[in-house]
């Protein structure tokens, strides 16, 4: 089974998203736990957490049906270990956030070398912020998101992915998620048919398919290997529906979060129709 659902607001509170979620048929959703553009949030009050976790109960969204996105702001690979610190400690924060909401997973950037650091050393220093952050929390997996490679920005590639998963200590807690509009612009050839084929042999080679927590499901308005990070509806950029459709059809990706975050909100609640009649 396929689990769809789209980036929501928990603007309220994060009991909010649930509902927001059901509202657009999603059986699947993910969400900010706090403002993502600050450092520093108030605590979550008992009552949200108490209905947030009733309402999803409620409206049958289980932890594998949600995938919590982490702030902007963190930096698990920073150079500076002033700011490495303060990134750890944020970070820290939103897994405890998630051990509270009974969430399993966080989906995050892994990081940037800001030009300061070596590839290397910025790879085993996310590592280790992952690893510190384990130490102190329970259940809840840190789910790597690949990115589209722009500046700094590392994770744009499957062994950079793999290279973090090798300097984690519990591998039973570290996950993947893959977004389709940064794998295309780092210069992973999904829209083909052979691109997709091989590109899934090659993740699963390189990092294996029991570490995918979750996808992003975004088209792209950049080109192949263009290393820029632009969300499009599904369907109206370079990657094109036909991957969609393989998506859908492929077991692979079932009874993970699948996850629209495509630019317009109002377009989910159909995007999320037509994904569901492709994997049908
Ligand atoms: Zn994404
Ligand atoms: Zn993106």
């Amino acid at each position: 089974m396929k689990y769809l659902g789209a980036h929501i607001s928990a603007s309220g509170g994060v009991e909010n998203a649930p509902i927001n979620a059901q509202t657009i048929g999603a059986n699947a959703f993910a969400l900010f736990t706090r403002n993502q553009r600050q450092w520093v949030s108030k605590p979550l009050d008992k009552t949200s957490i108490k209905k947030f976790r009733d309402t999803c109960q409620e409206l049958g969204f289980g932890p594998n049906q949600i995938l919590p996105h982490d702030s902007y702001l963190i930096n698990l690979g920073h150079p500076e270990k002033d700011s490495l610190i303060k990134s750890r400690k944020a970070f820290l924060d939103e897994m405890q956030r998630c051990e509270q909401l009974g969430l399993n997973r966080l989906n995050f950037h892994p990081g940037s070398h800001l030009n300061q650091i070596d590839e290397g050393t910025c790879l085993k220093t996310i590592a280790e912020s992952i690893n510190w952050v384990l130490d102190k929390t329970l259940g809840v997996t840190a789910v790597i998101e690949n990115t589209a490679g722009q500046g700094s920005n590392l994770g744009h590639t499957f062994e950079q992915i793999r290279h973090i998963i090798d300097h984690v200590e519990d591998k039973s807690r570290v996950g993947v998620c893959i977004d389709t509009c940064h794998a295309y612009a780092a210069g992973y050839d999904l829209k083909t048919e052979n691109g997709y084929n091989q590109t899934w042999e090659h993740f699963d080679k390189t990092i294996g398919f029991q570490y995918l927590k979750g996808m992003h499901l975004n088209d792209t308005k950049k080109g192949y290997g263009s290393r820029v990070d632009r969300h499009e509806l599904l369907g109206q950029g370079f990657l094109g529906i036909e991957l969609f459709k393989r998506l859908m059809a492929d077991a692979r990706f079932d009874a993970i979060p699948l996850i629209l975050e495509t630019p317009d909100e109002n377009a989910w609640a159909g995007e999320i129709e037509l994904l569901r009649s492709f994997a049908k």
